[in-house]
C-alpha cells in the first residue's frame, strides 16, 4: 500500500501539475469508489472549483479546492496518473478529475481505496481519519515526544508502528525495513524494549522513511508504485539474503499482510 513518503511525493508532483487548474468533469468509472455522498453530488459540488493543492496526511492524500476538499484513502493498490490527453478507462480505473489543464487518473486493482469530498476541513465523514497520532516524518517530532508517545502503546512492536493512532504514515513494507534497521524483531512487545533499543528505532524510522522519499523523489509519477519498490531491504525477501548480514531473511504472513525480517541482526 501506499505510505507516507509515495503521498509526499505524489502530492508535489501533483500540486506542480495542477494548482490554479479548474476542474472541468468528473468521471467515475466504479461507483463502489465514492463514499460518503452520491456520484451526482460529487461531480455537481466539484466541477467549477480550482485546484488549490495536494498534501498527504497519513496514508490519506486531500485534494483543496476551493470550497471542498477530496480526500482519497488509497489502501492497498490504489494508484494516481496524470494524462493530458483523454484516455478510455480500463477495468482498474476507478475515477477520473479533468481540469482545464492535465487529468488526474485513479485506478486501483482491488478497488479497495475509498474516495470522499468533504466541506474543507471537515473530515467527519471519512472512515479511519480521526484520532490519529502526528506524522512519522513530522520534523517536529522529537525522541523525547516519541519515547512518551510509544509509551501509550502496546502488543508488538511491528504493530504499533503501523497504528495510525501512534503514528501516521508507516505500513505493512516499510515498518519490516524499520525494525531491520533498528535490530529489533517485529514480534518483540513494545514493553520490552530498552531505552537504548526505542532510540535505535526513532532514529531508524526517520532515517528509512527520508531515504525513501530521496528515491521516490527522482522517479516518474508512473513509477512510484507499491509494485516498483526494488529499494526494499527485506520486506517481502522472505528466503533471500540479508543486505545487513548475509543471512537468510525470514517470512512469516498474518492475515493478508508479511512480515520478514532477520533473524541474526534482529533481536
Ligand atoms: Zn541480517
Amino acid at each position: 500500500m501506499p505510505e507516507l513518503p509515495e503521498l509526499n511525493v505524489i502530492s508535489e508532483r501533483l500540486t506542480a501539475l495542477l494548482s490554479g487548474q479548474s476542474i472541468t468533469k468528473i468521471s467515475v468509472f466504479n461507483h463502489l469508489v465514492i463514499h460518503g455522498l452520491p456520484v451526482e453530488d460529487f461531480s455537481k459540488r466539484a466541477v467549477g472549483e480550482a485546484f488549490q493543492k495536494c498534501e498527504a496526511d497519513g496514508k490519506f492524500l486531500i485534494m483543496t479546492l476551493e470550497n471542498y476538499e477530496i480526500v482519497i484513502n488509497p489502501m492497498l493498490t490504489g494508484k494516481f496518473r496524470v494524462f493530458t490527453r483523454y484516455r478510455n478507462p480500463t477495468k482498474m480505473d476507478m475515477l477520473s478529475i479533468q481540469t482545464d489543464g492535465p487529468s488526474i487518473w485513479y485506478s486501483d486493482t482491488k478497488k479497495m481505496g475509498r474516495v470522499y469530498l468533504v466541506p474543507r476541513g471537515d473530515y467527519s465523514s471519512v472512515a479511519g481519519f480521526s484520532d490519529r497520532g502526528p506524522s512519522a516524518m513530522d520534523p517536529a517530532l522529537t525522541l523525547d515526544s516519541f519515547i512518551l508517545r510509544l509509551k501509550r502503546f502496546n502488543g508488538q512492536i511491528k504493530n504499533v508502528l503501523r497504528n495510525q493512532r501512534f503514528l501516521k504514515g508507516i505500513g505493512n513494507a516499510y515498518a519490516d525495513e524499520i525494525l531491520l534497521y533498528a535490530g529489533i524483531l517485529p514480534f518483540r512487545k513494545r514493553s520490552s524494549l530498552n531505552l537504548q533499543e526505542v532510540e535505535r528505532l526513532f532514529v531508524s524510522m526517520k532515517k528509512v522513511l527520508t531515504r525513501i522519499e530521496e528515491i521516490l523523489v527522482e522517479r516518474s509519477l508512473d513509477d512510484i508504485t507499491t509494485e516498483k519498490r526494488d529499494f526494499l531491504m527485506i520486506h517481502n525477501k522472505g528466503g533471500g539474503i540479508c543486505p545487513l548480514c548475509g543471512g537468510r531473511v525470514s517470512e512469516v504472513r498474518a492475515n493478508r499482510f508479511k512480515t520478514s525480517y532477520c533473524q541474526s541482526c534482529q533481536k
